[in-house]
């Protein structure tokens, strides 16, 4: 189970290497990229794909065809023929995973109620499977969210427009539900916050919403049945089928009461003010751990693992069950060479102090002839340090927050190019410090400047408080561990194959000092974070090049 497409195209080559025969594997892909339709509407009046579907499935012989093929079952070769064969090829990959002995989908599949798999929400249905969770790091903000429903006046005023004025029953009725719905969530929102924007805890009663809910399950079958008659408003998504979903998984989890679940009341700010109310899943673990508990194992890896306690608590594995281990990196350390800068400090109160030194520090850094990626802990901290920078041998790229996917193909294309080297400033945690793969000379050297903890706001001081109260633990797992695991993972682009090499640089001072250094991964620092520090980390990183390969 894999968060990102492409871990997913790793974990398949791995499988296809694996194969002798004997048995299949299979690749999930999202509903919406395997719907042969126009529009994901999955019903017979609307999608010649699920009309008849298990008669022509049966009778133009679609699964033997795909189980005769090969071992691996790929989502184009099974688009291909259930599109050809008119049956929907989502609903085919899923009769295919039956199949299967290995499934490689998203995380959600698995740990998303909402939408998970062949019921494996059931009891008993993972007793078989052995779970591999790849790049487990990310699962804990994931399943944070997968825990996390709001319920927004919007989205109740969007279903309200598809029954108003229509004089039929069941909408007049709907009609009054969701008035009285978002008359909830707007009492609430005032009550809380007034005038004001922002997020406010709140006590929430369940009560009137578990009623709001009842009431709206009963009219869902004479809703379908008047939907089927006014073909005009059949919509991919239904906003009312929407705001029933959210309301129900708001409405259980509050009922569940975990004091792990906080209700929040909003309002966001904009052209158009928007209320909602929000469960704010402030840890996952007994969700996913239920889930873990309920299969025959599961192995969760990733590069970022350490420290093993505060994954395996949010995670929800059993201390009692589970065993860690940690594996050296299998590309030889000569061809990487870290340093730390312990000059400045970054933090937010004394970074403005250092932007200009900052900025000479990038500039003395940078890889000779190559390219390099510069990552900031925000856009306005890479702002202040970039309008500083002179770097003539290189041309500076800068990331800005709303670089469109062609702009973002641009700089790529210019750090693949062979022309002027570049100098890529981007921010932690964005697309270019971990979205991308940078392969051979397209990138030799990582700067990371500062440990990025996330932003001191509302809801991180409410899982640090949490946190705190729960593990003791609460600037380390709200801020510390989340800051450095994102260091570690930037720094991890540059190394990724036994023929990449290139130089890692931290700066900030933070990187030497404790708690920080203690986060360091042991790969680094040989167990001695002191060893990173340089008298002279410019001239380090020139003699690391020229003894690569004899040019400066
Ligand atoms: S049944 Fe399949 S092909 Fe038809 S709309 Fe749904 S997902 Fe698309």
């Amino acid at each position: 189970h894999t968060a990102k497409t492409m871990q997913q195209q790793l974990a398949v080559a791995t499988l296809q290497a694996m194969q002798t025969g004997g048995w299949r594997s299979i690749q999930i892909r999202a509903k919406a990229r395997m719907c042969a339709n126009q529009e994901v509407v999955c019903h017979e009046d609307f999608c010649l794909h699920a009309r008849d579907y298990g008669a022509k499935l049966a009778q133009r012989g679609v699964l033997p065809a795909l189980l005769s093929g090969p071992p691996h079952l790929d989502p184009d070769r099974t688009f291909a023929v259930a599109h050809a064969a008119e049956v929907c090829p989502f609903e085919v990959s899923l009769e295919l995973a039956r199949e299967a002995s290995a499934v490689v989908c998203d995380y959600n599949y698995v740990f998303d109620p909402a939408i998970a798999l062949f019921g494996l929400a059931d009891e008993g249905a993972l007793e078989d499977t052995l779970l591999v969770v790849d790049e487990a790091h990310n699962l804990v903000d994931r399943a944070r969210e997968y825990f996390s429903p709001r319920l927004a006046r919007s989205a109740v005023r969007q279903a309200r427009r598809i029954v108003e004025g229509h004089r039929q029953k069941v909408c007049r009725d709907l009609d009054e539900l969701l008035g009285s719905l978002d008359e909830l969530i707007e009492r609430e929102a005032s009550g809380a916050l007034g005038e004001r924007e922002g997020s406010r805890r709140i006590e929430l009663d369940p009560r009137p919403l578990a009623e709001v809910r009842l009431a709206l399950d009963a009219l869902v079958a004479p809703y379908f049945t008047f939907k089927r008659r006014n073909a005009e408003i059949w919509l991919a998504r239904d906003p009312v089928v929407d705001v029933l979903l959210s309301l129900a998984r708001v409405t259980d989890l509050l009922q569940d009461g975990g004091r792990e679940l906080v209700p929040l009341a909003e309002r966001s700010g904009g052209g158009e003010p928007d209320e909602q109310l929000r469960v704010y899943c402030l840890d996952a673990a007994r969700f996913t751990g239920a889930t873990i508990a309920r299969s025959a194992g599961c192995v969760a890896m990733s590069a970022t693992l350490e420290p093993f306690e505060f994954y395996r608590d949010l995670l929800g594995f059993d201390p009692d069950r589970t065993d860690t281990v940690s594996l050296p990196s299998p590309f030889p350390s000569e061809n990487r060479l870290i340093v730390a800068v312990d000059e400045v400090d970054t933090t937010f109160r004394a970074r403005a102090r250092w932007y200009g030194r900052i900025a000479e520090l990038v500039a003395e850094l940078a890889p000779p002839g190559r390219n390099g990626l510069v990552l900031f802990p925000s856009y306005a901290f890479l702002q202040e340090v970039a309008s500083r920078l002179f770097v003539p041998d290189h041309t500076v790229e800068v990331q800005r927050g709303d670089d469109s996917d062609r702009l973002r193909r641009e700089i790529l294309a210019r750090l693949r190019g062979g022309g002027k080297p570049v100098l890529l400033l981007a921010v932690l945690g964005g697309v270019f410090a971990e979205g991308v793969d940078y392969p051979g000379e397209m990138l030799s050297e990582v700067v990371v400047v500062s440990p990025a903890l996330p932003q001191v706001g509302p809801e991180r001081e409410l899982l640090k408080a949490y946190f705190d109260d729960r593990y003791e633990r609460g600037f380390e797992y709200a801020y510390l561990v989340p800051g450095m695991t994102r260091v570690v993972q930037a720094a991890g682009r540059l190394i990724r194959s036994a023929e990449d090499r290139g130089v890692i640089a931290l700066i900030c001072k933070r990187f030497l000092a404790e708690p920080y250094r203690s986060l360091l991964p042991d790969a680094w620092t040989g167990g001695e974070p002191a060893s990173l520090r340089r008298d002279d980390p410019a001239a380090a990183v020139r003699e690391f090049f020229v003894n690569l390969d004899g040019r400066p």
